[in-house]
């Protein structure tokens, strides 16, 4: 990238809605592990109402199911321009109720089916069972292949078409724990049940998704320097494995 002043823009949708779980905390990993490496960072809210515009990065958290439905209502709205994005190949991070609202839809138990906006080939239906714990997956494009977080869901999400899973379940549940999967990506959009924050525990994923966003950008391969990482990597590498 030689030296241009890079810049990347990042949204994160509904935070007074979707914040489950400290789901900021992705947010700020994105914008520190840029400017760390001198790349300057625009970031937008959007609140209900507001017209979601153009960005690099689009992140919605998780929430429960009476937020869910505010922001279904939101994002269905907002369903072409979101479309296009995601073939426009722009970075899409989905965590748990966010996730599930990235699929065709999110049936709750007793309640009108909740709209999602289709970036995915998926769906998700209301289980008997909350799970709630730690997660250990492993990916097949990561090094470390791991990814680890916190799970709280009774949605069952199951996968179809092109849509595959973001990593194979080692520890946990995942997307529904009968499958085996947890998460899943189509294109740059990537949805996960990981909560915790997620990307905190992760950095390399945070890596990887602020790679994708800045050569799709420049339309040029992208060399991240490296960060200091002791922290993180320890923090990671301790609740690998780990179910509590
Ligand atoms: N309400 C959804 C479920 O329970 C999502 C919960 C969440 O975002 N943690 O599956």
């Amino acid at each position: 990238m030689g030296e241009k002043n890079l810049k990347i823009s990042i949204a994160h949708l509904y935070p007074k809605l979707l914040n489950l779980y400290g789901d900021i905390g992705n947010i700020i990993t994105l914008k520190k592990r840029c400017e760390w490496r001198g790349i300057d960072v625009e970031f937008e809210d959007i609140n209900i109402g507001d017209k979601i515009q153009k960005h690099d990065i689009y992140f919605v958290g998780g929430g429960q199911d009476k937020q869910q439905e505010e922001v279904a209502d939101e994002l269905y709205r907002q369903k072409d321009f979101l479309t296009e994005e995601r073939d426009r190949n722009a970075v899409f991070l989905g965590i748990c109720g966010g996730y599930q609202l990235f699929g065709h839809y999110y049936q709750p138990h007793d309640k009108d089916r909740l709209n999602g906006i289709s970036l995915m080939d998926a769906y998700t239906v209301a289980g008997n069972t909350r799970f709630i714990g730690n997660v250990t997956a492993k990916t097949d494009f990561l090094n470390p292949e791991t990814l680890v977080g916190f799970e709280n869901h009774s949605g069952l999400t199951y996968l179809q078409g092109d849509t595959k899973p973001l990593a194979v379940v080692e520890v946990g549940n995942g997307n529904n724990g009968k499958d085996g999967t947890e998460g899943a990506r189509f294109k740059n959009v990537f949805g996960t049940y990981l909560h915790g924050s997620f990307l905190p525990k992760n950095p390399h994923f945070a890596d990887y998704m602020i790679k994708l966003a800045l050569e799709k950008r420049y339309n040029e391969p992208v060399v991240l320097p490296s960060l200091d990482d002791k922290l993180e990597t320890m923090t990671h590498s301790s609740l690998v494995g780990k179910p509590y």
